[in-house]
């Protein structure tokens, strides 16, 4: 694969980064330790004003209120948005999971009705899949759909919602065929609309203090036959066409976040004291550091190599799981390493005595444990791994 940008991509990242210049609000480095319900309106605005400038969903079709450019186009975004320093956009899941699902999957009156309302953050999505019995084994799943006239009446749970709380809508896997076998031949996928009577979102409180996932209970909730996206009973397909775009294609501007936080990191080792010097100097926390920035460098690596086959063939493959292991130990790696160099004030959210650190690391340490669940655990992505892509017998 070239590494090089083209000449259109090099203009293309130029406009961007003077639009990035002209448009990052300059209050975000304070707002972003507010906690997240409090700041969603914020990341509403900008994530509009995105659009607007005609920056939101850069590899989207134009009909439908993208840019029409390429996937590579849409990488070099990701990068210069974390370049620049800018907020995320609120609809993270529209954007990245349930939009991708749409364009592949959905009609073509599923595409005009939604699609630039999530560019335009008028319409925040979720994506319900996860239940209390059916996480990894999501094909075990439970809440179920039976077809009532034009209606599909939906009973059961789901957990773990991300964004549960500020979603107008849900990309929900049911079961619409009770008897199917194999297990995974009776899924639906439906585009539910929040507010329909006998929805209940209710908050997870986290261990960073944050409720950003949910549980929801359906009682009775109909849902219109006309927000099946792809086939009844083929719900599967549908439902791993957004797993490969949550685990191949959601970590673009990981490594540029990454290496923003390495460079805190590094400075906070020349503030840190240790054993007469600064911590920058011992041997060992040297090591650490050294080792991390060859592994960012490993993921951007690995990463241009991802889009360069999802820019072939149009789908994300199961190598999207080797990006999803690497990025999530990743992370864990360098926030404990993080924590061993502040010691106790690692755990302090605020007030803490290192000018660089502004008790990130405490919160940072604590969301990491989650990666390596979120979009699919450590162990079944190597499994993904072992099956997929070295042809090894399944596990299960
Ligand atoms: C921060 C966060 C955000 C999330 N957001 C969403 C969301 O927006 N929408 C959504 O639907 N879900 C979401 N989830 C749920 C997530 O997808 C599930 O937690 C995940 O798939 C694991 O499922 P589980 O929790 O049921 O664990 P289980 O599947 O019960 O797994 C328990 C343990 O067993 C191991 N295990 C299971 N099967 C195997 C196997 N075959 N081989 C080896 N080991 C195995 C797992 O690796 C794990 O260590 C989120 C989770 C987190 C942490």
């Amino acid at each position: 694969m070239d590494l090089n940008m083209s000449v259109e991509e090099q203009q293309f990242r130029d406009e961007l980064r003077d639009w990035l210049k002209a448009n990052v609000p300059p209050d975000w480095e304070t707002k972003r330790e507010e906690p997240l319900e409090a700041r969603f309106d914020y990341l509403k605005a900008w994530q509009r004003k995105l659009f607007k400038g005609g920056w939101a969903g850069v590899s989207w079709p134009k009909q439908y209120g993208g840019r029409g450019a390429s996937l590579m186009e849409q990488v070099i975004f990701w990068q210069e948005m974390a370049l620049a320093g800018a907020p995320p956009m609120a609809n993270a899941i529209g954007l990245s999971l349930v939009g991708p699902t749409i364009i592949a999957f959905g009609s073509d009156e599923q595409k005009k009705r939604y699609l630039s309302k999530i560019l335009s953050a008028d319409e925040i999505w979720c994506q319900g899949f996860s239940e209390p019995n059916a996480g990894s084994d999501l094909a075990s799943l439970q809440a179920s759909a039976k077809l009532e006239g034009d209606f599909y009446v939906i009973n059961g749970q789901k957990t773990w919602i991300s964004y549960g709380w500020a979603a107008d809508w849900c990309e929900v896997v049911v079961r619409t065929d009770p008897n199917a076998v194999p297990k995974h031949k009776g899924l639906t996928v439906l585009l539910l609309d929040m507010k329909t009577p006998g929805v209940d979102v209710r908050p997870l409180r986290q261990m960073t203090g944050e409720s950003e996932f949910n549980e929801i209970f359906f009682q009775d909730v109909r849902v219109p036959v006309a927000n099946v996206v792809g086939q009844v009973n083929q719900g599967w397909d549908v439902a791993l066409g957004t797993l490969m775009h949550e685990r191949g294609t959601m970590g673009a501007g990981l490594q540029i976040l990454y290496r923003r936080n390495m460079d805190r990191l590094i400075a906070l080792s020349h503030e840190v004291k240790r054993n007469g010097g600064t911590a920058a100097e011992d041997p060992l926390v040297r090591q650490n550091l050294a080792q991390c920035y060859a592994e960012i460098e490993i993921m951007r690596l690995n990463q241009m190599r991802a889009f360069s086959r999802l820019s072939a063939t149009g789908v994300p493959g199961p190598e999207g799981s080797i990006q999803k292991i690497f990025w999530s130990e990743l992370n864990q790696r360098v926030q404990q390493i993080a924590q061993e160099l502040l010691g106790p004030y690692g755990q302090l959210a605020s007030n803490s005595p290192y000018t660089v650190d502004k008790g990130m690391w405490s919160y940072g340490y604590l969301r990491s444990r989650g990666n390596t669940i979120e979009a699919g655990t450590s162990e079944v992505q190597r499994n993904i791994i072992g099956h997929f892509v070295l042809g090894l017998p399944r596990s299960y």
